[in-house]
């Protein structure tokens, strides 16, 4: 699928429209989520334009793909919810295509805690 740069997080990404920022350096960007499921909802999105994790797995150059990652451990230890900060953990989750009902087509990944966030999947034991 090629990337559409109306989407939603291309537009924050380009200023045009506001988000609520915890932490931004050449590589990504992280805001809280609009919508949060949790105490704590982080997005991290990188700035180069990949349209799930599949495109960023397979074209992302070295520093970009560790810049990235770097940063989503920072954003759960910069919102208290990482073990080393004390807290009590976070899922990571990134949704990639119609199955696991993607919404917006930029790559994201959602950290979400601060609270127990139930077991992985709805319906598991
Ligand atoms: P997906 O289903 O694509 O993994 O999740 C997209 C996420 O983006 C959803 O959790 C939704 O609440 C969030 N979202 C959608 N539009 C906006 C927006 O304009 N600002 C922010 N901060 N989050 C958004």
């Amino acid at each position: 699928m090629p990337y559409d740069d109306s989407n939603i997080f291309a537009r924050i990404l380009r200023g045009e429209i506001p988000c609520n920022k915890i932490a931004e350096d050449d590589h990504a960007l992280a805001f809280h989520d609009i919508a949060p499921q949790a105490p704590v909802h982080a997005l991290v999105i990188p700035k180069g334009a990949y349209t799930d994790f599949d495109d960023f797995s397979a074209n992302a150059p070295d520093a970009e793909l560790a810049g990235f990652w770097r940063m989503v451990g920072q954003v759960g230890r910069m919102l208290g919810v990482a073990q080393s900060q004390s807290g009590g953990g976070y899922r990571l989750i990134s949704n990639a295509g119609a199955d696991a009902h993607q919404e917006v087509p930029h790559f994201h990944v959602h950290l979400v805690g601060g609270h127990p966030v139930g077991r992985m999947l709805p319906g598991a034991g």
